[in-house]
């Protein structure tokens, strides 16, 4: 591994009672290149402007994948990495699906750990913040001929953090959208192809400018079943049941918070369904009373309570518009996983150790 550092830190840029979400950079970037067939060593350097061709082949026909993780500063002041063989395994799967190169897995997460310990002085301290990380992989061709590229580019770079929506754990309205649709079956909706969120963005503007920050997505068939809630998987709690969209029709992600919510709850014995879910169900439960919590999660926000659903004429208010108990207590608990309250019994997280 390559180490270059910056001369000078940007951290006095950082206004640490407006982190906000991916508006502030460390002062370090991970960067390996693939090419003539294979991956080079990897290069820390300081975090500045890439020189990239206009003929760039992913600026034109969008070969990209990328991950979303984070870093957290524990109450013991220990840095843990949530879940980063998780996420590599994702990046795989995606990087397989768009044709790019596998990373090499020990490169990968070496490199990653070193990242964030010599970037620690970055990481928020408060609950809730941490430090996002962003790995993506880019074709870097340059090229106007359609095909796969030959070279890649594959970077992290990495964002102190607060919550990622303005409401925090405040529950979200939500515009349920019968128009467009954000995947479908065959297409790259179990991939973290940023593809998937160029043709979510005309239906979530759609429904920002009628004053709902995120749409639930449909199947992008019918429109009957339900799928994801924004950029996140989405849960129900009908009757005491948590109930999930499964990952076999391949239009769905799976996220990793999905995983960790479904490890917790089954380890505590809750009832836990993953299967298609007709939209229609959802407003059945809701007219008998049954519809006791609906929520988003994702790394981002973790857990993001859903607190009306707005479908044609109805709006469905969910329990009262305030966050529920479970979704609360998968909050607690995941976040108290991740700040080092709680035990780590599922084996979710590495410790990076201090710089010598
Ligand atoms: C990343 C992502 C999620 C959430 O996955 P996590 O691993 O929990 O962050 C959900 N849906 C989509 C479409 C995503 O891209």
């Amino acid at each position: 591994m390559k180490i270059e550092k910056a001369e000078t830190s940007r951290r006095g840029m950082i206004d640490y009672s407006k982190l906000g979400f991916g508006k502030y950079f460390s002062d370090h970037m991970l960067i390996m290149d693939y090419e003539q067939g294979q991956w080079k060593e990897p290069r820390i350097m300081p975090y500045q402007a890439l020189a990239i061709e206009p003929a760039n082949i992913t600026l034109h026909y969008g070969q990209c994948v990328f991950e979303g993780q984070k870093a957290f500063r524990g109450i013991d002041g220990k840095i843990r990495l949530f879940r980063l063989d998780s996420h590599y395994k994702r990046l795989v799967n995606s990087s397989k699906r768009m044709f790019i190169p596998v990373t090499p897995e020990k490169e990968y997460k070496d490199s990653i750990v070193k990242l964030i310990s010599i970037d620690r002085e970055f990481i928020p301290v408060e609950w809730g913040t941490s430090l996002y990380l962003r790995p993506f992989i880019i074709g870097m061709d340059n090229t106007l001929g359609l095909k796969v590229s030959d070279k890649y580019r594959l970077m992290v770079i990495t964002s102190p953090v607060a919550s990622y929506y303005d409401e925090g754990l405040n529950p979200i309205r939500i515009h349920v959208n019968t128009e467009y649709s954000r995947v479908v079956k065959g297409g790259l909706g179990e991939v973290k192809a940023a593809a998937n969120y160029a043709a979510s963005l005309y239906a979530t503007q759609m429904a920002k400018q009628k004053g709902f920050p995120q749409v639930l997505w449909l199947d992008g068939k019918e429109h009957k079943y339900v799928d994801e809630v924004g950029t996140m998987n989405i849960m129900f709690v009908i009757d005491g049941k948590l109930i999930t969209p499964s990952l076999e029709d391949g239009t769905i992600l799976p996220g990793i918070t999905r995983d960790s919510v479904l490890k917790i709850a089954r380890d505590w014995g809750w009832d836990v369904e993953e299967r298609r879910i007709l939209f229609d169900e959802i407003r059945d439960s809701y007219k008998r009373g049954l519809l006791q919590e609906v929520f988003g999660t994702g790394t981002a926000a973790i857990i993001s309570p859903v607190g009306e659903l707005h479908y044609k004429d109805e709006v469905m208010i969910v329990n009262n518009g305030k966050i529920g108990e479970k979704s609360q207590i998968l909050y607690d608990t995941i976040t108290g996983i991740q700040y080092g309250k709680l035990e780590d019994k599922f084996g979710w997280l590495t410790v990076i150790e201090d710089e010598e």
